[in-house]
C-alpha cells in the first residue's frame, strides 16, 4: 500500500503539469494513466496534434523549465488573419501592432507531455503509473483509496480527476454535466502548401464550420482544423486524398495554394461538456474533466493549464501553512475562481459559433461591417488579443511572466 499526498488520475497536458507543480511543492504525488508513457519525440515531433498554446501556457511553462526545448519544435505565429468565406467579413492581427514577439505558439502535444514527464522522472517524490486501470475508487472521510489492476493501493488525502472529457473520476463521483453536441466533426491532419505560411495562422468560417490553417516550424507545412458539420465532415473524410485536397484548397480559397496532404486525417467529435460541480469530499476536477470547449479559438488546453495553476497555487498555500489540502472551502474557492473564466468561454464560444453560423443576410451584413469596424480599432482589438492570450482576468500567479532572474521551480 502507499500512502500519499495526491493522486492524479490521468497523464495529458494538465495531469502531468499539475503533478510537476505539486511535486514542486514539496508534496508527494502519485499519477495514473491508462495509456502508455509519452512517447520520445525529439525535436521534430509529428504534428498530428497540435496546440496553440497562449502567452499564459507559455509563462507556466517557463517558470517549469521546459519552455525552451517546447518553444525548439513550436512555430511562433506573429499574425492571425480571420475572414468569413462568402463576405467581406474580415480582422487581421498582429505581434507588432500588440507589441509582443508572437500572437502564440504551434505546440506538439506529445512533446509537451514528453518533457513535462521527463521532468517528473527527477523528482524522487513522485510515482507514475502507466498503462493500469483503476478496479476501485472509495472516498472517506480522511482519504481516498484507489485500487488499480497492477494490485497496487494508494490511500491520498486528495485525488484530483484529470483525465479528460469522458472523466471516470466525474462519472464515479456522480457529478452532473451539462452537455450539447456542437454538431460538428473537426478534421485534423497535416499539410505542405505551395505558399509560405509566413508564421500566419489562418481561419475562414465557412457556411458550416471553421477552418483553420495553422503554421509549423517548416515555412511551408501546416496544421489544419476543419470543424464541419457532421455529415458534410463525413463527406469529407470519405473522400481520396487528391479529392479532399482539392476540396481544402477550395474551401480556403487557395490562401496558400494548391497543397498535399502529408499525415492522416484524424476524426474528433466535438460536444460541449460543463461539470455543474466540480468537487466532492476530496475529489476535485480539472481542465477537459471539467468543461470541454469547440476547438475553433484554441483555447481548451490553454483552459485546462490555469486551471492546474489555480489549484496547485491554492493547494500549495495549504500545505505551507499546515492545513488540509482537500479543505472544502479550498476546493470550492478553486471551483468558483475557474468556473467564471470556463464560464465565459463557453459563450464565447458558442457565440462565435452561432453568430459566424448564422446564414440570413441581414445578419451577414452586420457581422461583416462589425467586424471590419472591430479591425479599424486598435484599442478594441487589443483588449480582444489581451483576453485570448491569457493576459487578463484572475490570473494563477504562476501564469504570470516571470522576473527574469526567477529560477525555475524545483523538486522537492
Ligand atoms: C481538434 C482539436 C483541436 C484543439 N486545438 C486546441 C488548441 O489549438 N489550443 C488549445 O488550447 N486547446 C486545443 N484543443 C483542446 C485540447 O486538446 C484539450 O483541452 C486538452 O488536450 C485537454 O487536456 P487534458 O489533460 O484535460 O485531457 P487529455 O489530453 O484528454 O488527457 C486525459 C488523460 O487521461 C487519461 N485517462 C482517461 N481515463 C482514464 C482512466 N480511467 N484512468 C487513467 N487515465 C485515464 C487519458 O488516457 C489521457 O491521457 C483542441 C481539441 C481538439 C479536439
Amino acid at each position: 500500500m502507499q500512502n500519499t499526498d495526491v493522486t492524479i488520475v490521468g497523464g495529458g497536458s494538465a495531469g502531468l503539469t499539475l503533478a510537476l507543480l505539486l511535486a514542486r511543492q514539496n508534496l508527494r504525488v502519485v499519477l495514473v494513466e491508462k495509456g502508455p508513457p509519452p512517447v520520445e519525440t525529439g525535436t521534430s515531433p509529428a504534428y498530428q496534434r497540435v496546440s496553440a498554446l497562449n502567452m499564459a501556457s507559455r509563462y507556466l511553462f517557463e517558470h517549469l523549465g521546459i519552455w525552451q526545448p517546447l518553444l525548439a519544435s513550436a512555430a511562433a505565429y506573429t499574425d492571425m488573419q480571420v475572414w468569413e468565406a462568402d463576405s467581406f467579413a474580415r480582422i487581421g492581427f498582429s505581434a507588432t501592432e500588440q507589441q509582443l514577439e508572437a500572437l502564440g505558439y504551434i505546440c506538439d502535444n506529445e512533446h509537451i507531455r514528453q518533457l513535462l514527464h521527463r521532468q517528473l522522472q527527477q523528482c524522487s517524490n513522485v510515482s507514475c503509473y502507466f498503462d493500469v486501470a483503476i478496479t476501485q475508487l472509495k472516498q472517506g472521510e480522511r482519504d481516498v483509496m484507489l485500487q488499480l489492476d497492477n494490485s497496487e493501493l494508494i490511500l491520498s488525502r486528495l485525488l484530483v480527476g484529470a483525465d479528460g472529457v469522458n472523466s471516470f473520476v466525474r462519472q464515479h463521483m456522480q457529478l452532473p454535466l451539462t452537455h450539447w453536441d456542437y454538431q460538428h466533426t473537426a478534421i485534423v491532419a497535416k499539410i505542405r502548401c505551395t505558399l509560405p505560411h509566413q508564421l500566419t495562422a489562418r481561419q475562414v468560417f465557412l457556411a458550416d464550420g471553421p477552418l483553420a490553417l495553422l503554421p509549423l516550424p517548416e515555412p511551408d507545412v501546416c496544421s489544419i482544423v476543419w470543424s464541419a458539420e457532421t455529415d458534410q465532415a463525413s463527406r469529407l473524410l470519405a473522400l481520396d486524398d487528391n479529392a479532399f485536397t482539392q476540396a481544402l484548397c477550395a474551401a480556403s480559397q487557395a490562401v496558400l495554394g494548391p497543397v498535399e496532404l502529408v499525415s492522416e486525417r484524424q476524426a474528433f467529435g466535438l460536444t460541449m461538456r460543463y461539470a455543474s460541480c466540480w468537487q466532492r469530499g476530496r475529489v476535485v476536477l480539472v481542465a477537459d474533466a471539467a468543461h470541454s470547449i469547440h476547438p475553433l479559438a484554441g483555447q481548451g488546453m490553454n483552459l485546462g493549464l490555469m486551471d492546474v495553476a489555480a489549484l496547485a497555487q491554492l493547494i500549495g498555500a495549504q500545505h505551507e501553512a499546515g492545513d488540509d489540502i482537500a479543505a472544502t472551502a479550498m476546493l470550492r474557492r478553486y471551483e468558483r475562481w475557474r468556473k467564471a473564466e470556463a464560464q465565459s468561454m463557453i459563450v464565447a464560444m458558442e457565440a462565435f459559433k452561432r453568430g459566424f453560423g448564422a446564414r440570413p443576410a441581414p445578419l451577414k451584413l452586420l457581422r461583416g461591417a462589425g467586424l471590419v469596424a472591430v479591425d479599424k480599432l486598435p484599442w478594441l482589438k487589443h483588449y480582444l488579443m489581451a483576453h485570448a492570450l491569457g493576459l487578463k482576468g484572475d490570473l494563477p500567479a504562476l501564469v504570470k511572466k516571470p522576473l527574469p532572474d526567477t529560477d525555475t521551480l524545483a523538486c522537492g
